[in-house]
């Protein structure tokens, strides 16, 4: 099973993809974590990523498509994967289309978290501050300025995504604002409904 988790920054897809992908036995693929790595790395990929993702702003679309494209050929991929923040752009969706129809897969669903704007400014500063008390580094973009442009980001780029899927049958909306195992209740209760004859 292919699957895409949408929402807003702070709406939940990290902590849903990681559980379903453990209940399900499927690959979480996150493109924030990749590039995290890779500014970690300092690889040329997160060199050239690190003051657009501190900034809030969305790494050029042939960068992460490269990403995507070079991880869903992995073996490890061919029983499914939860792809957590791409696409981002109706150009990382049309390049998705094309690698899957390439490799002979599908996508089975989209399933977009729906979480008011107020709440994830709150989710964001939660994040940062549990991080740093649990002795982490917080991400440098879990700030209020960079969560502004991030937002911004969203609305502009990523959001007509919801139209770009709703229109081809396979996007699916949850209520994000649930209690994590609920929210987790509704996404199986999705996937449930996908595979009832
Ligand atoms: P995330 O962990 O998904 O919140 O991503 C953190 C940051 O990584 C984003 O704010 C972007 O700067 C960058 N990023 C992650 N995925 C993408 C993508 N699909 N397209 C462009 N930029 C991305």
């Amino acid at each position: 099973m292919n699957l895409i988790l949408l929402g807003p920054p702070g709406a939940g897809k990290g902590t849903q993809a990681e559980g379903l992908a453990k209940r399900r036995g499927l690959i979480q693929l996150s493109t924030g974590d990749m590039l995290r790595e890779a500014v970690k790395a300092g690889t040329p990929v997160g060199r050239e990523a690190k003051a657009i993702m501190e900034a809030g702003g969305l790494v050029p679309d042939a960068v992460v498509i490269k990403i995507i494209a070079d991880r869903i050929e992995h073996a490890d991929c061919a029983n499914g994967f939860i792809l957590d923040g791409f696409p981002r752009t109706l150009k990382q969706a049309a390049a998705l289309d094309e690698l899957l129809a390439g490799q002979g897969k599908k996508l089975d669903a989209v399933i977009e978290l729906k979480v008011d704007d107020g709440i994830l400014e709150s989710r964001i500063e939660n994040r940062a501050r549990e991080t740093a008390a649990a002795g982490g580094t917080p991400r440098a973009d879990d700030n209020a300025d960079a969560l502004r442009k991030r937002l911004m980001a969203y609305y502009r780029e990523t959001a007509p995504l919801i139209g770009y899927y709703f229109a081809k049958g396979k996007l699916h909306s949850v209520d994000g604002m649930a209690p994590i195992t609920e929210v987790a209740g509704s996404v199986d209760g999705v996937l449930s409904a996908l595979a009832a004859p």
